[in-house]
């Protein structure tokens, strides 16, 4: 990392924080699960830690919330471990330009969902960490592979937010459903959605989202830790697809804007890798109209302009 912007990262933070701080209540907060709709829309945390280990933070980066679909990031490299390239055989690599629970392409493609960060991909993905396990089994290891990544032992589920998921979840039950129509899932759909919705209800703050991405960053090597988690080819390529589908429909305007790979979730968290330099998680609850944190992504686009870690050069 360019030394001038380590000196200068806390001031960089701070001061992203405080400009946008203001405009906390343009987004909306999601209140399809009840549980979620809950939590205070003025809330933002932003925090970035470097390859070396340094913490830059600001806001509310110490609290919990919901990280929802930036599990995915996680299920996938599971998934992976267990099941190396077969893991495409049943879900696709393509951007899918499409809401993050849009069941019209299922029908097009035999069921297959276009990617692994879509609702129905990650159901797939749910399905495959599954192997030889119980649900209960199932979410145990995905608890147990997120503490090892962020090295807390304290991450874990939120029941309240799973129990709601599961009460309101029509939408990714008629998806799971399609999909076992075309024989896409091996378990049954209940016991698949309950490891889904427990894996979305992870709570964890910026501060531990970051360190549990800066695998990412480290070319498949934590460097906190000294883990090697996946290799560098394949650290690569989770990084391509969170920048290529990561952010659902709004995928290509996040690449635009920000140039960073990155994950969303619907509680108002992203995780963004800037491969070689650092992993970076903000939290803020309010989401634009593809369902993404609103100020968390102008947050990174600052954060990318002025650091020039956008992958396609910068500032
Ligand atoms: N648990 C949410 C759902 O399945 C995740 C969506 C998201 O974070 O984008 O609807």
């Amino acid at each position: 990392m360019c030394a001038a912007v380590t000196g200068d990262l806390q001031a960089i933070i701070e001061d992203i924080h405080r400009t946008l701080k203001p405009r906390l209540g343009e987004g909306k907060v999601a209140d399809y699960i009840p549980e979620l709709a809950k939590v205070d829309p003025e809330k933002f945390g932003i925090a970035v830690i470097d390859l070396e280990g340094n913490v830059f933070k600001a806001g509310d980066c110490d609290e919990a919330f919901s990280i929802q679909s930036v599990s995915k990031v996680f299920t996938l490299t599971l998934a992976l471990g267990k099941h190396g390239e077969t893991t495409w055989n049943r879900v696709g690599r393509e951007p899918s330009g499409s809401a993050f629970n849009s069941i019209v392409q299922l029908e097009h493609e035999n069921g297959k969902p276009r990617n692994p960060f879509i609702n129905a991909g990650a159901i797939v993905v749910s399905d495959l960490v599954m192997a030889g396990h119980t649900p209960r089994e199932a979410i145990g290891e995905i608890v147990r592979f997120v503490q090892y990544l962020a090295d807390d032992a304290t991450i874990g589920i939120d029941p309240a937010v799973a129990r709601s998921e599961a009460a309101t979840g029509h939408r990714n039950e008629a998806l799971a459903h399609f999909m076992k129509s075309f024989g896409k899932l091996t378990h049954p759909v209940d016991h698949v959605l309950g490891v889904y919705f427990h894996q979305c209800a992870l709570a964890m703050n910026c501060v531990q989202l970051a360190r549990a991405g800066l695998f990412l960053a480290g070319n498949g090597r934590n460097p906190l830790t000294g883990h090697t988690v996946v290799s560098s080819q394949r650290a690569r390529r989770i990084n391509a697809l969170m920048l290529t589908c990561g952010h659902y429909d709004g995928s290509g305007d996040f690449a635009y804007h920000v140039g960073l790979p990155g994950k969303s979730g619907v509680g108002g968290g992203i995780l963004a890798v800037a491969p070689g330099r650092a992993s970076v998680a903000v939290w803020s609850p309010g989401l634009n109209r593809n369902g993404n944190s609103l100020i968390g992504s102008l947050a990174l686009e600052m954060l990318a302009a002025k650091t020039g870690w956008s992958v396609f050069g910068g500032p």
